[in-house]
């Protein structure tokens, strides 16, 4: 249930040092992902609940979330409306952080859950199966999206710059 750790400190990310969570209970496409992220030179965390999830996102900071929405303890654009909702003070750090990018995934026959999402919130999403070249696509052109309209501090690993 809670956070599981395979980030950062183990394995140093050559990809901007972009950090990725992954909220995803389907154990296979949580490890495929995160494989694949980590391959491509992202830092990945996996949460398989909501509240794991919620967990993760109130005390660190990611750069964007991929986002399941069928989870064991509820529905993940809880996740999102959580998120959208936090209020955010202009050039005050804080967590969880309002603007991350959420990416969201979705089974072929969600389409109103899709739509949902967006609703709350949520910056785009795939259908699965999708194809990781264009997953990794959208993530770089979600998480640019961000940096554009972020507060006046831009964090980049440990450097601030105002
Ligand atoms: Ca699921």
């Amino acid at each position: 249930m809670r956070v599981q750790e395979f980030s950062l400190r183990r394995n140093r990310p050559h990809n901007g040092g972009m950090r990725i969570l992954v909220v995803e209970d389907n154990e296979g496409i949580a490890a495929g992902l995160r494989a694949n992220l980590m391959q491509r030179g992202y830092a990945a965390d996996v949460c398989d609940t909501v509240a794991s999830a919620w967990h993760a996102l109130s005390t660190e900071h990611f750069d964007a979330v991929l986002l399941d929405l069928g989870l064991p303890d509820g529905d993940g654009s809880e996740i999102v409306r959580r998120l959208r909702a936090q209020v955010s003070r202009p050039g005050v750090a804080q967590l969880p952080d309002a603007s991350t990018p959420v990416l969201i995934l979705t089974a072929r026959d969600q389409v109103q859950d899709r739509v949902a999402g967006l609703n709350l919130g949520a910056d785009d999403y795939l259908v699965k199966p999708f194809d990781m070249d264009e997953l990794e696509a959208r993530l770089r052109a979600m998480m640019r999206r961000a940096v554009g309209q972020a507060s006046p501090v831009i964090r980049h690993g440990d450097l601030e710059v105002d």
